[in-house]
């Protein structure tokens, strides 16, 4: 188990959040879900009961548990010099902003190391927004409609982004505080939920070496991507569910979910070349979202990515519980 560096490229864990009060007033607090060993998890909605096997099952854990089986881990990939990804998926309401950020006055943080003997760290922090397929610095807000750009050196990145050096895990939360703010009250915001928003957080790790006799100074540039997904309630094979969304929420609703949509499809067609050892395949479509066209130094080839499922145990969410899980099962 875990995401070290050998292991597999995606890899695909299952939180499960305690029933809320909401669903208990509501009369039941009977689950749609069953814990089978540390890997399986069934999931029974109106069509009937399924099984599924992911990377881990979280029931009931702690903040500080996901961090040692997830967390942790990535962040040695990170300080191996692999870029590495930890998506948030799931329902409005399912945990991803938990996961992600738990109790951001004390939860734990990212990597923390100062240095080595012959090892000098940098790190430093961005965290941006995908509204409507359009990016705004979430440490800077009144930047907003961000380019992304190509560079041969640098590969993809955001034009006019934000990102401030950090020497410390206090400083990284401070960060993401501030982020995750205005993520909530920025000026544009006031009619909308960040449920409908796609956020990028992400820390890039600069690792300088000295070689022996020569003292020539190496850099290995690795960063890790923590995204909160927008809300997956939107996303239906096949159109929208029925939902009767118009205007503006109809154009949200389309964009969510052809970024979401892409971001599967991309993760899907990374396993499978993979699988058949053909490595980077160039039909992957990265250029379908913004998402996936951000982050594709980060997804396949030798990156390391990773997906939280978060779903509600509550039989009042079982057919979104169920979509979540089917979703992320392509990924295995
Ligand atoms: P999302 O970001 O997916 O919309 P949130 O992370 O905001 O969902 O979670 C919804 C609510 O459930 C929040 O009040 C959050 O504190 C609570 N919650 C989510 N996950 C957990 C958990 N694992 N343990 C306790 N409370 C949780
Ligand atoms: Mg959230």
């Amino acid at each position: 188990m875990g995401a070290d560096a050998e292991g597999e490229s995606v890899q695909v864990f299952v939180r499960v959040r305690p029933h809320n009060s909401d669903e208990l007033r509501q009369g039941t607090s009977e689950s749609c879900v069953k814990p089978h060993g540390t890997r399986g998890i069934s999931c029974c909605d109106s069509r009937g009961s399924k099984s599924y096997t992911f990377d881990q099952v979280l029931f009931d854990t702690c903040q500080q548990d996901v961090f040692e089986v997830a967390g942790m881990p990535m962040v040695d990939n990170v300080m191996a010099g692999y870029n590495s990804s930890i998506f948030a998926y799931g329902q409005t309401g399912a945990g991803k902003t938990y996961t992600m950020l738990g109790n951001i006055s004390n939860g734990p943080g990212g990597p923390h190391e100062n240095g080595h003997d012959q090892l000098g760290y940098n790190c430093k922090c961005s965290m941006l927004e995908i509204y409507n397929e359009s990016i705004t610095d979430l440490l800077v807000p009144s930047a907003t409609n961000l380019h992304i750009r190509e560079d041969l050196q640098k590969g993809c990145f955001v034009d006019g982004l934000t990102d401030e050096l950090v020497a410390n895990v206090d400083e990284v939360m401070a960060l993401m505080r501030r982020g995750a703010e205005h993520r909530h009250t920025g000026e544009t915001r006031m009619n909308r939920e960040s449920s409908r928003s796609h956020s990028v957080f992400t820390c890039i790790v600069e690792k300088s070496s000295k070689g022996g006799s020569g003292g020539v100074t190496s850099v290995i540039c690795s960063r890790l991507n923590l995204i909160d997904l927008a809300g997956s309630e939107r996303v239906r094979s096949g159109g929208m569910g029925g939902s009767q969304v118009q205007g503006e929420h109809f154009k949200e609703t389309v964009k969510i979910n052809q970024s979401l949509t892409t971001l599967g499809r991309v993760i899907t067609e990374l396993v499978d070349s993979q699988r058949r050892g053909s490595g980077r395949s160039k039909h992957i479509p990265y250029r379908d979202s913004r998402l996936t066209f951000l982050l594709q130094d980060s997804l396949g080839g030798n990156a390391k990515t990773m997906i939280i499922a978060n779903i509600s145990p509550s039989s009042l969410n079982a057919a979104e519980t169920s979509s979540t899980l089917a979703f992320v099962q392509r990924a295995k």
